[in-house]
């Protein structure tokens, strides 16, 4: 899924949702994540149907995705201001959900959004706001559309079964040569991760190595809670631009000692979750771990 390797050893076995699931990591590159073969989320009718219903008991955007979604676009855009980056013109949000995030450029920037989002109910709630989506990257291309200037992706990288493919095609089809990328994840090293629908748990060097595979040059890599606590860094995002000659792009480099990170993360979370245990994890609408 990184490196190209099909060495791979078990890494855990968890149960999410009923499901029992088992993380390899590869023996080459250190990245860990769930065989494509054996999980049910690479299906795209999961996410069609399945997975707002799996994860929530309910297809509709919920009061709480809605609060989760609009405190991390105030947040985003607040990164981004103090990169001094221009405004973005033409702004693509891959798994836009139910475009709150696109609805805040458009707002705050003036920006023309676009959004992708596979599941029915979310897609029609953005259409709903005046939000212009589509149901997939590859209608998408196939609209031949002007290219953008920002790509966002929120929480989508982790579920998808070939990231660097992904990342290749965004920025191949869809992003200007001088735009920028945005995305995040949940940070292995702080956050639970092991999910039904998480294919792969990312730590800060292997985002960045999956980035630089899929042809980008890391700008920027910020790690934080925002807006589930103020101690624990469950996050990840990264901004980062193409890379002009993607002939250079050097080997993975790999990671050593994920486990031992791992546990020294999960560790750290359980004494501030012990001692501090309000800002370990601050008041939601509906309380639950995103
Ligand atoms: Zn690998």
């Amino acid at each position: 899924m990184l490196c190209g390797s099909a060495q791979k050893k078990q890494f855990d076995r968890v149960r999410s949702f009923g499901f029992p699931l088992v993380y390899y990591q590869c023996e080459r590159c250190g990245l860990v994540f769930q065989s494509t073969e054996e999980s049910q989320a690479v299906d795209p009718v999961f996410y069609a149907e399945t997975y707002r219903k799996v994860y929530q008991a309910s297809a509709e955007p919920t009061a709480k995705d809605l609060w989760v979604q609009s405190q991390r676009a105030a947040h985003l855009l607040s990164l981004l201001r103090g990169q001094n980056i221009p405004d973005p013109q033409r702004v693509l949000d891959v798994g836009a959900s139910a475009g709150v995030l696109l609805a805040a450029f458009q707002k705050a920037l003036g920006s023309d959004v676009m959004g992708v989002e596979p599941g029915d109910a979310y897609r029609a709630y953005a259409e709903s706001q005046g939000i212009p989506m589509m149901a997939s990257l590859d209608a998408l291309i196939s609209a031949n559309p002007q290219r953008f200037n920002l790509i966002t992706m929120m929480h989508v990288l982790e579920h998808l079964p070939d990231p660097v493919k992904t990342l290749r095609m965004l920025r191949t089809q869809l992003l200007a040569e001088d735009g920028y990328l945005l995305l995040e994840v949940p940070n292995f090293y702080e956050h639970d991760s092991y999910e039904l629908a998480h294919l792969v748990c990312y730590t800060p060097h292997t985002l960045r190595e999956t980035l630089r595979q899929g042809g980008f040059r890391v700008l920027k890599v910020w790690r934080h809670g925002v807006p589930r606590s103020a101690r624990l860094n469950l996050y990840l995002t990264i901004l980062a631009q193409p890379q002009p000659d993607t002939n250079e792009i050097a080997p993975v480099k790999p990671e050593r000692f994920v486990r031992l990170k791992r546990q020294a993360g999960m560790l750290y979370r359980r004494v501030v979750q012990k001692i501090l245990p309000h800002q370990a994890w601050l008041p939601l609408p509906e309380d639950h771990e995103v």
